[in-house]
């Protein structure tokens, strides 16, 4: 749990109450510890601590309140925070993936005092059970392990997705990746499983850029000493990448996707700005190069639609989410988690819990 901004992350007993209508209780085997989390804790997403944190999570359901149809105690299921409404315009217009109004769990948890907590991303899944809407569970096949399960409840996700669903990426494209960190190495994944046939990773950290070949990318470009526009038009015969993904959330790197990119081609922004950012372009060159420029938001997945497929993929050898875990640790290892994520030291630290 995050009590207050900047504070080390502690361990609290909480109080889960009983499923209400429409709402799961799920017992959490293993879940991610993503970037979000510590933006909650640093007190950059609101301030509406205390937060319970944790949200790439796959588990078991427990219980399930009145009225609960998807999911029965016993089915096992990663965890999505875009448990659509069906009635907001996005759903009603077909486009579910975009629904503004998803649901969460109406009650709250809270401390033994009676403090209500705030779930990160609508789930808090640094628990031993959680209490969620039953639409944020969505099956998938048992057979697949939790620690690689769940990491698609958020960044692996988000990071496919861009590649798939925003970038539209299609057999014979080039791409190029900026930022090979956790969401960038899945835009990277995803971007091989659709068939590109140039993937182009861009790091300042060389490691990095070794671990993003393990994920399919064929060419590699240190932005601390080789220029990556330059170099993305060198290896796409002078024309730029069709789709370039910007998983970082940095202006001076946008602009990079920007002008690396082909003409009509797509730049996806996946990475996170921070408020205070801006970006500069010339606007003859926006209208003039054409495409689209396009942020995902989850990767713009559908989880009853992605998270099985996706899992499927995996049992079947083409996605090696386990490649993603770099270590497993215990639920009182996620501070020490923290601190190796932002020194970029590891890809994703899985908290299991039995
Ligand atoms: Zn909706
Ligand atoms: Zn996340």
């Amino acid at each position: 749990m995050a009590r207050a901004k900047g504070e080390p992350v502690t361990i609290e007993n909480i109080v889960v109450p009983d499923p209400g209508p429409g709402e799961a209780i799920v017992k959490i085997q293993a879940c991610g510890v993503c970037h979000t989390d510590l933006h909650y804790r640093e007190g950059g997403i609101n301030d509406e601590f205390p937060f319970l944190l944790g949200h790439e999570a796959a588990g078991t359901v427990e219980a399930v309140g009145e009225g609960v149809t998807n999911v029965a105690p016993g089915d096992y299921v990663i965890l999505n925070w875009r448990a659509v409404c069906g009635n907001c315009r996005a759903c009603l217009k077909g486009k579910p993936q975009y629904c503004f109004s998803t649901h969460n769990a109406a009650q709250k948890m809270t401390l033994e005092d009676g403090t209500e907590l705030s779930p990160a991303l609508g789930i808090g899944a640094f628990i031993e059970k959680t209490l969620v809407h039953s639409g944020q569970c969505t099956p998938v096949d048992p057979s697949a392990p939790a620690t690689a399960a769940g990491l698609l409840g958020c960044g692996v996700m988000a990071g496919i997705g861009a590649a798939i669903n925003t970038g539209g990426v299609g057999r014979g494209d080039s791409v190029a990746v900026f930022g090979c960190g956790g969401v960038g190495d899945a835009a990277i994944a995803g971007a091989h499983l659709a068939g590109a046939s140039k993937i182009i990773a861009v790091d300042l950290d060389d490691q990095k850029l070794e671990w993003a070949k393990d994920f399919g990318a064929t060419h590699t470009c240190n932005a601390g000493t080789t220029d990556p526009v330059e170099y993305i038009r060198s290896v796409t015969d002078g024309n730029g990448a069709d789709v370039c993904i910007e998983a970082v959330g940095n202006p001076k790197v946008y602009e990079q996707a920007f002008f690396a990119r082909d003409l009509a081609g797509t730049v996806v922004l996946v990475g996170v700005p921070n408020p205070e950012m801006k970006i500069e372009l010339p606007f003859i060159e926006v209208f003039g190069r054409g495409g689209a420029l396009k942020s995902s938001w989850y990767g713009d997945c559908l989880p009853s639609r992605d998270f099985p497929m996706l899992i499927d993929l995996y049992q079947q050898g083409r996605l090696d989410l386990d490649r993603f875990v770099s270590e497993t640790i215990s639920i009182d290892d996620v501070e020490a988690a923290f601190h190796k994520m932002e020194a970029g030291d590891v890809l994703r630290s899985v908290v299991v819990l039995d």
